[in-house]
């Protein structure tokens, strides 16, 4: 049986705490009180009636039939996260994050957000119970997610603009990481993927497992058996890991993350962290990271905000490594080709993250037999996209594909 990470968070050599001693109370704090909600049948209760009556699960798996058929070969099912309240996966995470805080008595939560996605499910529970929330965003992310920042607000939470760094992503986690140390007795740091020092990388998976615990059900109630491939898009990775997590122990199931190859592997602009990237140590956790030869970070590029970050969660260079789940790379055309697929032939407007995961199920379909079976975890929704694809489609009007 499957049973990662171990007691100190380790996914063999990756994960585990590389974090300050002013961090590690906060951690413990944190790792104590999981450790007790995690097995307390009244929390899961509640977890589940939220998901349930506030989140609108378990979300539908669809049968891509006229997309399949013109793609050729095998089937393609969509689980359908983008059907979630804010609409996309993040919510089953933040959700059990804010129910723990609760428990512990913290009245304010705070979060980091690059493309807005995660601050946006962050306030949306932290109005849903009453709670003070504050959203750290670099300067840079603050104009260019400029509806998302207008929803937080809006929503009742407080965004702190980040200058220091290059004013994005990983220096908005740092602000955060020193808020919770300077206010950790009232404050609760809700991590938005599965990553960070343990026990994050366990805690978010185990909420988004929920995706794959009700596929468990769904996918032969609908087919009749098992999916042969599980695909799913590779930011952090807490989708994809949701998606595989309760397949893990059946290797009939083939599971396949997809990372944004964004102008191609070649060109330096992607994050691809487990094809190209090299083990090392950010954000309190060892895993695989985009580094130069000195071991610097280098800048992550996608047209998807949600999947441009240097590393990944642990537990996917785990699987990497042994094998279990295979990473390939998608380029920004492959997936605005895929995006605009699944809108003409299926009437869905997928997120751009997403479409990754799609364009890779478009490419294996037609060399697999009819009756095999892809499900490609449907992240979010496109309606935060829109504007990236406007200026995308227009650059590329008139060019042949
Ligand atoms: C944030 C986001 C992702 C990437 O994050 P993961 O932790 O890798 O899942 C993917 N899809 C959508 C729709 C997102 O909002």
């Amino acid at each position: 049986m499957y049973n990662m990470p171990d007691k100190k968070g380790h996914f063999g050599p990756y994960g585990g705490v590389f974090a300050s001693e002013t961090l590690i109370y906060a951690l413990t704090e944190l790792k104590n009180a999981y450790e007790h909600y995690r097995n307390d049948p009244e929390f899961d209760k509640e977890w589940r009636d939220e998901l349930k009556h506030y989140v609108g699960r378990p979300s539908p798996i669809y049968w891509c039939r006229r997309l399949s058929e013109v793609t050729g070969g095998a089937q393609i099912y969509l689980k359908r996260e983008d059907l979630n309240h804010t609409g996309a996966h993040k919510i089953n995470n933040t959700m059990g994050q804010a129910l723990l805080a609760r428990r512990m008595g913290k009245k304010r939560v705070i979060a980091e957000t690059g493309a807005g996605q995660h601050g946006v499910a962050t306030a949306t529970v932290a109005a849903r119970y009453g709670m003070k929330c504050c959203v750290y965003m670099g300067a840079e992310d603050i104009e260019r997610q400029a509806p998302n920042v207008t929803r937080m607000k809006l929503l009742g939470a407080e965004v702190r603009p980040v200058t220091t760094g290059s004013g994005t992503l990983k220096d908005a986690l740092n602000e955060a990481m020193r808020d919770w140390v300077t206010n950790v007795d009232d404050t609760f740091y809700i991590i938005g993927t599965v990553a960070g020092p343990a026990p994050y990388p366990e805690m978010v998976r185990n909420f988004n497992a929920i995706v794959s615990e009700e596929c468990l059900t769904q996918f032969p109630e609908l087919t009749g058996g098992d999916p042969d491939y599980i695909v799913a898009a590779v930011g952090g990775g807490s989708n994809a890991i949701g998606a595989f997590y309760h397949y893990i122990d059946r290797p009939n199931v083939k599971l396949i993350g997809v990372e944004a190859a964004g102008l191609g592997l070649l060109s330096g602009k992607h994050c691809a962290s487990i094809e190209c990237g090299k083990p090392g140590v950010l954000h309190g956790n060892r895993t695989y990271l985009l580094q130069d030869k000195d071991g610097q970070i280098t800048p992550a590029y996608s047209i998807s905000a949600g999947l441009d970050y240097p590393g990944v969660g642990p537990e996917h260079s785990y699987l990497a490594d042994i094998g279990r789940a295979e990473y390939v790379g998608i380029t920004d055309d492959e997936a605005m080709d895929a995006f605009q697929k699944l809108c003409h032939i299926e009437g869905i407007i997928p997120a751009l993250e997403s479409s990754h995961a799609l364009a890779y199920a478009l490419k294996l379909a037609p060399t697999l037999p009819k009756d095999k079976k892809i499900l490609v975890n449907l992240s979010g929704r496109g309606d935060k996209d829109l504007g990236i694809v406007t200026k995308y489609l227009k650059a590329h009007e008139g060019e042949e594909k």
